[in-house]
């Protein structure tokens, strides 16, 4: 079999077209395969399919897979047809999409390297440009992202979180059920949920379907929870009122920072929960609290808010805000204030449970996606690189062999 023959089965081509010549540099170290139509073949019109005769062609190239070590480049003399109805227009070739400089194969590729890389890295691999492989990828996610029926959608996680450290919000809309990411916008707040519920439109749903919302206690959310989700419980949960503990936590510890009474290392043996603590910290711990017996207070309130959140009886809460009020820690004091406040929504959290577990999962894929998409400082990159890991969806991968 001679090298065209094989190529020519190798990119599955149909009877009209052949390879008609194909040439290794060992010097740039390419493979370039050059297709041509049959004489005569009607191609049909890009427009409404009509066969029409070929009026002219135009070359155009496209990079396909590697062939070994070589990079691989088809060369084709592409017929613009002559259609009756709709003029002169560019026959479309069967590997690759239109305006696509990549074959179908290779796009293939590049989107199963990218779900498992850095694009930055998959570009050095592949020796492309960064900005062209985003385009496939954002093709092929907003293809499926079209698609996405949101119809069954009823209960919505929104979280804030920042697009680059310290500073850029965007806002992610999870489905709690499906696990889902829904909607990923630029800053935080009202008007991130007023662009969602305008967005359920687009995929066969509508606001008032949406039955409860777990957010956190910012009153933008809270605000546009209420004026575009009518129907919706809020829910403020666990994950959020630790963060708020925590907080409170760190608070009255910097007290005794600044008055220089605690030992380097102690910020990570207050932090955090006692199962990532270790034995050093936990001693640290045990001995700063029994010396200091405000933040010896302020860890119980923690750790007893903690306990509450993880069981069911609401009345827990009560001698709770008891401890919190008498407690002489003001952060603390404030809190118990913000949770009073925001009552309702606790104890639909308690009742709920919806998303245990769910904010932390994520916020750990919409950091996997950060990391893809290093280096790049449009929102984006990160949005295309969010929903390739957390949103779930159906890509349209192109088969590399059928
Ligand atoms: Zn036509």
């Amino acid at each position: 079999m001679d090298a065209n023959k094989l190529f020519g089965m190798a990119l599955q081509l149909g009877p009209e077209w052949k390879v008609t010549r194909s040439e290794l540099s060992a010097v740039d170290h390419t493979l370039k395969i050059w297709l041509d139509f049959r004489e005569g073949h009607r191609f049909p019109c890009p427009e409404c399919g009509r066969p029409s005769p070929a009026h002219d062609t135009v070359e155009k190239r496209w990079r396909h897979m590697n062939f070994w070590q070589y990079k691989t480049e088809l060369v084709a003399r592409v017929p613009r047809v002559d259609c009756p109805e709709h003029g002169v227009r560019l026959a479309e070739v069967p590997w690759a999409r239109p305006g696509s400089g990549f074959t179908l194969m290779m796009e293939a590729v590049i989107l199963m390297l990218s779900q498992e890389m850095p694009v930055s890295q998959v570009a050095k691999m592949l020796k492309e440009q960064d900005t062209r492989l985003w385009r496939i990828l954002e093709h092929y996610v907003e293809k499926a992202y079209r698609k996405e029926d949101w119809s069954g959608v009823k209960r919505i996680l929104v979280d804030e979180t920042s697009s680059k450290r310290g500073h850029r919000y965007v806002t992610a809309v999870t489905d709690a059920e499906s696990r889902k990411l829904l909607f990923l916008a630029e800053g935080k707040g009202k008007e991130a949920l007023e662009a969602f519920a305008k967005e359920m439109r687009e995929h066969g749903a509508s606001p008032e379907q949406i039955e409860l919302i777990c957010m956190d206690m910012s009153p933008s959310y809270i605000c546009g929870a209420k004026e575009h989700f009518p129907k919706a419980q809020i829910v403020f949960d666990r994950f959020h009122l630790m963060q708020m503990a925590g907080e409170a936590v760190d608070q009255v510890r910097k007290e005794f920072v600044r008055q220089g009474l605690l030992p380097k290392g102690s910020l990570w043996a207050l932090r955090g929960n006692e199962w990532t603590r270790s034995e050093g910290q936990k001693s640290l711990r045990a001995s700063l609290c029994a010396a200091y017996p405000r933040l010896g207070r302020a860890i119980g309130l923690r750790e007893a808010l903690q306990e509450i959140l993880a069981q069911e009886d609401p009345q827990e809460l009560r001698w709770w805000f008891q401890w919190a009020d008498r407690s002489r820690l003001a952060p603390f004091r404030k809190l118990s204030k913000t949770i009073k406040d925001h009552l309702d929504g606790v104890l639909a959290f308690l009742q709920s449970r919806v998303t245990n577990g769910l904010i932390e999962a994520i916020n750990g894929l919409i950091q996997l996606a950060k990391r893809m998409a290093r280096g790049f400082r449009s929102f984006r990159c990160l949005r295309i690189a969010a929903f390739l890991k957390a949103g779930k969806l159906r890509l349209d991968i192109p088969a590399l062999a059928t």
